[in-house]
């Protein structure tokens, strides 16, 4: 299979790509009131209505192109860091993602993406440059995997917590919570917000193993590695957010009260139709220029119709 850039020019596997990738991408799913996930508690974070409609309700929240161009370069590279490390080479990757890519071509959420043949091939190239974006963080013949798409299920102090961990490694001082991120790097005033996530994982794997990670990293495929220390303080600001969002959680869902939070992501929000105090944000924004013009919702307005 070849992969094409954008403008329609074919592109060996081996060929630099566009330098920008797919905007970040949380791959993980737990539609339970029992449990957290890094996921659902962002959500929660960001707008507790947004969590009520698609966690309580369990309303329609398909992918976009970015969230699967994610999961296929999240596949491969699985497969890949399951191979003998000599193994682990560029070529390999490129035979991997061809393993991966039937998996994603098949799956129903791409497949309601109806893409043309052009936006087909430049959702492989993304893809792929997501894959090949390892390289510039590390040499992954080098890597001492211990584990691969590890799932965690335990409690963090007083929280159910699930997850699954993209990787653990072994580094000479200890072990490595990664995990992968094909979208954007966080700008420093996001980067703890960011790192809590794998704080958590490395909260939970040394709940379920015994062994306490040194390090919690993040891998923005193509850009750079973003990494914090797995230390008590840092772990238990971590938890105590966590905690916070699961209180704030079981208190709404006792008084079935979930306050919305508005903002220039309701213009996004794939639940927008059905929220009022969304719909009236869109709205003043729109009024005001300060929506773009091709934000999901924009096309709900009636001026728009
Ligand atoms: S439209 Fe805005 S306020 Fe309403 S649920 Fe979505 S993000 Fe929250």
């Amino acid at each position: 299979m070849e992969f094409e850039a954008p403008e329609g020019e074919v592109i060996d596997l081996d060929a630099d790509g566009p330098a920008d990738g797919a905007i970040d991408v949380d791959l993980q799913v737990e539609p339970s009131l029992k449990h957290l996930s890094p996921s659902s508690a962002g959500m929660y974070q960001q707008c507790a209505r947004k969590w009520k409609f698609r966690y309580l309700d369990r309303l329609p929240d398909p992918p976009g192109p970015a969230a699967l161009t994610g999961t296929f370069a999240h596949r491969a590279l699985e497969l890949l860091l399951q191979e003998p490390a000599d193994n682990r080479t560029e070529a390999r990757a490129k035979e991997l993602a061809r393993v991966a890519w039937p998996e994603t071509a098949e799956d129903a959420d791409y497949q309601a993406l109806e893409l043309d043949d052009k936006a087909a091939r430049h959702f492989r190239w993304q893809g792929w440059t997501a894959i090949k974006g390892l390289w510039k963080l590390e040499n992954p013949a080098l890597v001492d995997v211990v584990a691969t798409e590890q799932r965690v299920d335990t409690m963090i102090g007083e929280v159910p917590f699930r997850g699954i961990v993209d990787r653990l490694d072994n580094e000479p001082d200890g072990q490595i919570v990664a995990d992968y991120k094909s979208g954007r790097a966080p700008s420093p005033r996001y980067r703890e917000g960011r790192l809590a996530q794998v704080l958590l994982y490395a909260a939970a794997i040394a709940a379920e193993t015994g062994v306490v990670p040194v390090r919690a990293r993040l891998l923005y495929l193509g850009q750079r590695i973003i990494e914090t220390p797995v230390t008590d303080e840092a772990v238990g600001a971590a938890v105590e957010t966590l905690t916070a969002t699961w209180n704030n959680v079981q208190s709404d869902c006792a008084r079935n009260e979930f306050e919305p939070t508005t903002g220039p992501l309701c213009a996004w929000c794939p639940f927008a139709s059905q929220c009022p105090e969304g719909m009236a944000e869109v709205t003043k924004r729109h009024k005001a220029g300060r929506v773009r013009l091709d934000a999901p919702a924009v096309a709900l307005l009636p001026v728009a119709s």
